[in-house]
């Protein structure tokens, strides 16, 4: 449906709706026509199914949705903002392999959601997500280990970037380690901020991480990001000095954690691999 990006079609009906944008979730919508199919295309396309169901996090107007709809057997659109859903509702009508749920993503339980809604299909989450809440919501969908094959998201330039930085570099972070645990990121397209109406102080960039069995096993996977976060928490100072002040602890100790480990006690948190962080979360969980 072209006229979704469509300016005056957008102000007409938002406006009959008597709708008006809230900076605070995030409310950027797409008006450049080339991006949804695009994304919808790199979602659908990521896993080898006929039957594909997509999980999408805030469907605005239904833009990015009704390019999903197209390609997949089901969406389910989760929308906080409840003032959306008579628009959808006019905007996507037609579809009867659409569902969409009012909550806020943070609070759902997606296991549940996925088991009740996708059985039999391979899940992918698409999304255009609300920038406030980029890493939390990436975080959720990994950590939760939920049956999903891929996600391709629109964020802000800066945070495709990081979750997309090879591990020991300087734009890696504490979410780069994460995101390489759970899965291989690819940036697929830059998109300006000219694309959304308002627009954004920022530009965007659309990014796919493909979900795969962790490549490293630590002993328990909390202590493991633990470790990434305290780590990464004073990001300039060696990992000694990081570790010991994020997690109180002695610096003798935490040069022994770092020795027993094979991690040198002068390294910065960027420099170190997956495996340095696994192996110094083994001697953590062995000592204390
Ligand atoms: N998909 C649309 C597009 O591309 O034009 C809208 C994207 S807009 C950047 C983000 C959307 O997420 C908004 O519709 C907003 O209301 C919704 N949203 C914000 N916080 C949310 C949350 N916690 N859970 C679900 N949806 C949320």
């Amino acid at each position: 449906m072209e006229r979704l990006t469509d300016i005056g079609t957008i102000k007409e009906i938002l406006g009959r709706h008597g709708f008006t944008f809230s900076k605070a979730l995030g409310q950027n919508f797409l008006i450049n026509p080339s991006v949804c199919p695009r994304m919808a295309e790199a979602a659908v396309g990521s896993v080898e199914s006929e039957r594909v169901g997509v999980l999408e996090i805030g469907p605005g107007i239904g833009v990015l949705t009704n390019e999903l709809l197209q390609k997949a057997e089901k969406v389910v659109a989760v929308e906080l903002d409840k003032r959306l859903l008579p628009v959808l509702s006019e905007t996507l009508g037609e579809y009867d392999n659409l569902k969409v749920v009012n909550a806020d993503v943070m609070e759902l339980d997606l296991h549940r959601l996925i088991r009740e809604e996708f059985a039999g299909m391979r899940v992918v989450v698409c999304a255009n997500l609300p920038y406030y809440i980029t890493s939390p919501v990436i975080m959720k969908l990994l950590e939760e280990h939920l049956p999903i094959g891929s996600v391709t998201v629109m964020v802000q330039k800066e945070a495709a970037v990081r979750l997309c930085a090879e591990p020991g570099t300087r734009d890696s972070s504490a979410i780069t380690a994460a995101v390489r645990y759970y899965c291989t990121p690819e940036l697929l397209f830059h998109v300006s901020r000219g694309s959304f109406m308002p627009a954004p102080n920022v530009d965007s960039a659309v990014i796919r991480l493909m979900l795969h069995e962790p490549t490293v096993t630590p002993k328990d996977e909390k202590t493991f990001f633990k470790v990434i976060k305290a780590a990464f928490a004073q990001r300039r100072k060696t990992v000694l000095n990081s570790l010991s002040s994020a997690l109180s602890l002695d610096k003798q100790i935490v040069r022994g954690i770092l020795e027993t480990a094979g991690v040198p006690e002068t390294a910065r948190a960027e420099r170190l691999t997956l495996e340095d962080f696994s192996a110094i979360a083994d001697s953590f969980a062995d000592r204390l």
